[in-house]
């Protein structure tokens, strides 16, 4: 009997995961219908507005029962508002905060096969601009709210979902920005959710769910050389172009001490788990913290090597002022992409000691600032396994450190870490986020929608229900 009961207990569970990878049907149409407004307004970083995007998303919320008093809708300028939605818990837990930037990069018709700004359904892809990076997760967000509230749901903690304005470009009207430094309140939160993690696959096969946890950041350094110069026909070996290329041709041999930390150390042995052939023992051995191991994969390929260590390097240059003159200024800048544990003042040192010649002022360009890696929270990355393993079964979570930056960094700043985690399934070899022709699988589109609203669910529930595990 006992063993009927087991039986008939797991056929009940795997019907549920199999019913669980789609939404009802209602709630796909919301998410789809939702989406394709986003998409149709025009939100391009430059030419385009946020606002309309804001208030299509608060009439939504109005019509499913929120009350004026949760939905905000507000930014720099009228051109660029933001929409945040409180969706009110026990308040057991300070609240969870849900992040999509709802403006786009800009698409021009004549380099498009189809309207940028309309939703084309084809061969089982939504095109349109903005339907990979960032409005379905925009959609996904308010349309999984209107479901939480339609079913009742009671969170221990409040869901804020805050729609924002100009990621893309960064700029005065950056909507997180602007809500910290205005409106801190409204978004203040124990952590958050936001763009920069997908999942991977290689067009058919699901090869990893990724979980974006910590962002290098970027420090321009200015090298300039300053000399009386003179005329060319008579020269001396104290030239400036000579001295500024001395210390590129050292910077072009050098490379920062290799490390881990435990976001990388995680992405490593993960990788060792995917990639395939000989080099999954360097990637486990690197993930270790072995220098020779490290050496290998760093050599392997240029984005593990970056994944590896802060990296430098010489991007412009400028100097001399006539055919026939010696040269008064040389300077180059040099870009630097730092590890979240690396300072400015360290870079800065180790720059200054390789290069080693009192001719090169070596200065940092502007105010850099620091973003700090979230934490690898368990109860985050527990959740994502968890919920990856149920939808997909066999699909790791690998955690990630990009090369690049999110709205993200501003959080992390302010201090709610921040975690990049969409759940939506891209060809790794065709992404097209800010190029012609984006687009977003239907079928990955509609998964993503129900594995943010479990995990989200799973975030918000202090409890965990322990049945279908
Ligand atoms: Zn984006």
């Amino acid at each position: 009997m006992l063993r009927a009961i087991f039986v008939l207990l797991v056929v009940f569970c795997s019907l549920l995961v199999i019913a669980q990878t789609m939404p009802p049907q209602a709630d796909k149409q919301l998410a789809r219908d939702i989406y394709k407004e986003f998409v149709e307004i025009q939100s391009g970083f430059t030419t385009g507005s946020t606002t309309p995007v804001a208030e299509a998303a608060a009439a939504r919320l109005r019509a499913a029962g929120f009350p004026d008093s949760d939905i905000f809708v507000g930014g720099a300028i009228p051109k660029k508002a933001n929409l945040v939605v409180r969706y009110h818990g026990t308040g057991h837990r300070k609240p969870l905060l849900l992040l999509a930037h709802i403006d786009v990069v800009e698409a021009r018709r004549e380099d498009w096969s189809v309207d940028p700004f309309q939703l084309t359904e084809k061969d089982g892809f939504f095109y349109g601009r903005g339907t990979g990076d960032d409005k379905a997760q925009a959609a996904v967000w308010i349309a999984n709210l209107i479901r939480y509230k339609r079913e009742g749901f009671k969170p221990d903690r409040d869901i804020i979902v805050a729609l924002t304005a100009d990621e893309e470009g960064g700029g005065p009207y950056n909507g997180v920005d602007w809500l910290l430094k205005n409106h801190r309140e409204l978004i203040d939160a124990e952590l958050a959710l936001n763009e920069g993690g997908w999942g991977e696959s290689d067009g058919s096969r699901k090869i990893s769910n990724d979980l974006q946890v910590s962002e290098k950041y970027v420090v321009n350094f200015r090298f300039e050389v300053r000399n009386k110069g003179g005329h060319s026909s008579i020269p001396v070996p104290d030239n400036a172009i000579y001295h500024l290329a001395g210390a590129l041709e050292k910077l072009s041999h050098f490379g920062f001490p290799l490390k881990t930390n435990e976001v990388t150390a995680a992405y490593f042995q993960q990788m060792s788990k995917i990639e395939t052939g000989p080099v999954t023992v360097d990637l486990a051995k690197a993930a270790g913290g072995s220098e020779e191991f490290m050496q290998r994969v760093a050599a392997a390929k240029p984005a593990w090597n970056a994944t590896l260590r802060t990296t430098c390097v010489a991007t412009l240059l400028e100097g001399g002022h006539a055919m026939n003159a010696l040269p008064q200024l040389a300077a180059a800048n040099v870009n630097c992409r730092v590890l979240p544990e690396d300072s400015v003042d360290y870079v800065h040192d180790e720059l200054k000691k390789l290069v080693a010649d009192d001719q090169v002022s070596i200065q940092v360009v502007g105010d850099p600032s620091k973003g700090p890696a979230s934490p690898m929270r368990p109860d985050v990355l527990d959740a994502v396994t968890r919920i990856t393993g149920k939808l997909w079964p066999g699909v790791p979570v690998v955690p990630t450190m990009v090369m690049g930056a999110t709205d993200g960094k501003a959080l992390r700043i302010a201090g709610t870490p921040t975690y990049g985690i969409q759940g939506f399934f891209m060809d790794r070899n065709d992404i097209r986020f800010h190029g012609r022709d984006e687009r977003m699988s239907v079928e990955s589109f509609f998964e993503g929608q129900t594995f943010l609203y479990e995990l989200v669910k799973a975030l918000s529930q202090s409890a965990i229900r322990a049945d279908c595990r």
